[in-house]
């Protein structure tokens, strides 16, 4: 495609987002219907690539939490009584639905977000679609026991929907965290109120409109507002019997803090700062594009999995790193609704000063140097969006925070290690534990390092990130519960009822 073509088909894109954009402005869905909430404080929404404001989000507060956990209750009611099959067809059907829309979504969650169209939302939304299905086959699968007893003593267990599922969501992934977390709660026979992040509620609420053609009033809604305005009144509501969160760890905590007087389980996948490892032995050019994966730069490094503390082998330090180094240029920064564009913006402008931080700290600590990036793109056509380029530091101590907290952008630091026992503790020695990533072609170390990793997802040899099926979710501050699975799907979605029937004759 020519250049001109290209910049037409952005304008284009551009455009019918943002109309999409000023028609969802001010909504929220529940009862049924895209409506205005009680509020009529607003949000702005901005697009992070130029830093314009595309619309308005309801600043919803408490009285709008009350009134759509009260619909979504009266609307449980009924969908527990749905055959388990049929809500699954029901979601099957709401997954076509999604499907015929994907593009549209994808278009709109590149304007609010700064992810790239072709690289990450186009993909996102086809998962989000595969989610939906994933769960919509599940339904049926919500299975108790029978437990042997005595003759004429029928002992079993049965899985209970829970009730009003309060579901909130961070901005990084939203169309694959709502299908996750939604497709979850529906299809165990619950109802759901979602809060989108105050960054990217667009795409979320036309996710949940659309959701209104097929799934019976009230089961599936979505509210916006900020984290304690909204959120917490949420996860405090006493009709909420279940919260499942996707956030940062602090956020977490305080979640688990605030719903704990009302003894409800929460899931929580939170941050992560994982360990990618070479071994010496591993096959470079495989490593190397591993490296490059786990910098997760289709969402410019905002990803709890990201592989953000790379250890190489020194037998190997310089060959990866050369081909590291020389990958990273060829992926382009740009607009992220045009179609050659691998690497969007950060979300906000707050977060891109958080980038900024750390790198900084990096600058100012003796020994650490920035092999690459630690600056805004020089295209002056980026100049407005909060763009930052990928950025490798070396020699940053372990204690130093670069490589302790999660920054959640595109900055990772390496390090070169010789001795496994070492790597290992050092890998382990983080407060988090949600991924980590071996390379290697030595079969001991691979199931040595599966054994020893204090992390809920380990990999060898592949760089993969949470999809239907592949269960997902950490251990320490990166959280608690699974998802994406049949098993957490019964065991974070239902609660369990011991039965006994006594037909014996004494
Ligand atoms: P991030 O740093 O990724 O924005 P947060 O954990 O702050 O991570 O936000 C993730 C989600 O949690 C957002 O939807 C946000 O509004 C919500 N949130 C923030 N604080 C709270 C809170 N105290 N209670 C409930 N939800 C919250």
């Amino acid at each position: 495609m020519d250049s001109a073509r290209q910049m037409d088909l952005v304008m284009q894109r551009t455009d019918a987002a943002m109309r999409e954009a000023r028609r969802l402005s001010g909504h929220i869905v529940f009862d049924g219907k895209l409506q205005p909430a009680l509020t009529a404080e607003t949000f702005e929404v901005e697009n992070p690539a130029t830093g314009a404001v595309i619309g308005k989000a309801p600043r919803c507060g408490a009285a709008d939490v009350d009134q759509v956990v009260r619909s979504a209750q009266r609307a449980f009611e009924s969908w527990r009584r749905v055959s388990a099959r049929e809500r699954g067809a029901l979601l099957l059907k709401a997954a076509d639905l999604l499907e015929k829309e994907a593009e549209a979504l994808a278009q709109l969650s590149s304007l609010e977000t700064g992810n790239a169209l072709a690289t990450q939302t186009r993909g996102e939304a086809a998962t989000m679609v595969d989610i939906f299905r994933f769960f919509g086959g599940l339904a049926g699968e919500m299975k108790g026991m029978t437990v042997p007893r005595a003759d004429g003593v029928f002992l079993y267990t049965k899985r209970e929907p829970m009730g009003v599922v309060g579901a909130i969501i961070p901005w990084n992934a939203p169309l694959m965290q709502t299908a996750t977390k939604t497709g979850a709660a529906l299809a165990a026979g619950n109802a759901v109120v979602l809060k989108t992040a105050e960054q990217a509620p667009l795409a979320v609420l036309r996710v949940f409109e659309l959701l209104q053609g097929v799934l019976p009033a009230g089961v599936a809604n979505v509210i916006s507002g900020f984290g304690t305005e909204a959120g917490q009144p949420l996860c405090e509501h006493p009709l909420v019997r279940k919260v499942t969160f996707t956030g940062s760890s602090a956020t977490g905590a305080r979640i688990l803090h605030a719903v704990a007087d009302k003894i409800v389980p929460v899931t929580a996948e939170l941050g992560g700062k994982n360990p990618n490892i070479v071994m010496a032995d591993a096959d470079i050019e495989r490593a190397a594009k591993g490296v490059i994966a786990g910098l997760r730069l289709q969402r410019q490094g905002q990803s709890c999995t990201a592989g953000t503390r790379i250890y190489l082998h020194a037998d190997v330090y310089e060959p990866v790193m050369e081909r590291v180094l020389a990958a990273i240029p060829t992926f382009r920064i740009g607009n992220p609704l045009d179609e050659a564009t691998q690497v969007g913006s950060i979300i906000s402008r707050e977060q891109l000063a958080r980038v900024e931080r750390y790198v900084a700290m990096a600058r100012e600590t003796d020994g650490a140097k920035i092999l690459i990036g630690g600056e805004r793109p020089s295209d002056l056509a980026l100049k407005d969006g909060y763009f930052y380029t990928t950025t490798l530091i070396e020699g940053v101590p372990p204690a130093s925070p670069v490589c302790r907290d999660e920054i959640f952008g595109p900055v990772a630091t390496v390090a070169r290690w010789t001795d496994f026992d070492q790597v290992i503790a050092e890998a382990n020695d983080s407060t988090f534990g949600l991924a980590a990533v071996l390379w290697t072609e030595n079969l001991r170390a691979a199931f040595d390092f599966i054994d020893r990793m204090d992390a809920g997802f380990v990999q060898v040899n592949q760089f993969a990130v949470a999809e239907a099926n592949i269960e997902y979710g950490g251990t320490k501050l990166s959280g608690t519960g699974r998802e994406l699975s049949v098993e957490s799907l019964v065991n974070h979605f239902t609660w369990s009822k011991t039965v006994i029937v006594n037909t014996a004759a004494q």
